[in-house]
């Protein structure tokens, strides 16, 4: 599908601040899509994913609802780790599709695509105008996800190994969003990029 909207790829690691940093761009009228919300919306009750992956890993790793019961995928991943790569197959193509389709739906300038995994991912980095990285320390992103989820630190930091470290997100990225600090100092950053943004898109799009 043709992608007419001039697109920022907004990443960063797990509890860096994508969503909160995404809102802000929403409230300035962006459109954002998030690819994490896809991939959701694809593994609920009645999902587009769904006889897909029943068909691949059997109606045990779904719920009773219709839904991914992700335990049991974990399960299946954790006791046969090439199994990631089969959900993957499925999902990938069907999120690409799914963000393109809304891409292409979006009646802005510029629009937002989060994708949590983008510089890990490497096609997606060639579907992407410009990369903003959300920013934080390590041990700030821990915190957050204690917080937010009560996973145990070693889970987290299991988590964190797999994703690309900091310096390499930072080396990839056109825009770095520090989230380090409080939430209100998202706002200003936010503000003077959408700006960037619109004028980008307008010169180039
Ligand atoms: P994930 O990839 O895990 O979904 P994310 O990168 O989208 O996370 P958010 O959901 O925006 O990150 O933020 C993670 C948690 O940290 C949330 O509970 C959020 O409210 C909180 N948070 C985000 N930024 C800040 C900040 N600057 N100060 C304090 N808390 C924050």
């Amino acid at each position: 599908m043709y992608v007419v909207t001039w697109v920022v790829g907004l990443t960063g690691g797990i509890g860096s601040g994508k969503s909160a940093a995404a809102d802000l761009f929403a409230a300035h009228g962006a459109a954002v899509i998030d690819t994490d919300a896809i991939a959701h919306d694809l593994t609920k009750p009645g999902g587009g994913a769904m006889p897909l992956i029943r068909a691949g890993f059997g109606d045990g790793v779904a719920a009773a609802d219709g839904a991914l019961d992700r335990a049991a995928m974990r399960a299946v991943v954790f006791a046969d780790p090439p199994a990631r790569k089969r959900l993957e197959a499925i999902l990938h193509p069907l999120i690409r599709e799914e963000s393109e389709r809304q891409l292409a739906a979006a009646a802005t300038p510029y629009a937002i695509l989060v994708v949590p995994l983008l510089i890990e991912a490497g096609d997606y980095r060639k579907r992407v105008n410009r990369i903003a990285v959300v920013d934080c320390a390590e041990a700030t992103q821990i915190a957050r996800v204690m917080s937010r989820s009560g996973l145990a630190r070693p889970e987290i930091e299991r988590i964190l190994a797999a994703q690309a470290t900091r310096a390499q997100r930072l080396a990839a990225a056109d825009d770095v969003i520090d989230n380090d600090g409080e939430l209100a100092a998202l706002a200003p950053q936010i503000e003077r990029l959408h700006g960037n943004y619109l004028a980008l898109a307008q010169r180039l799009g």
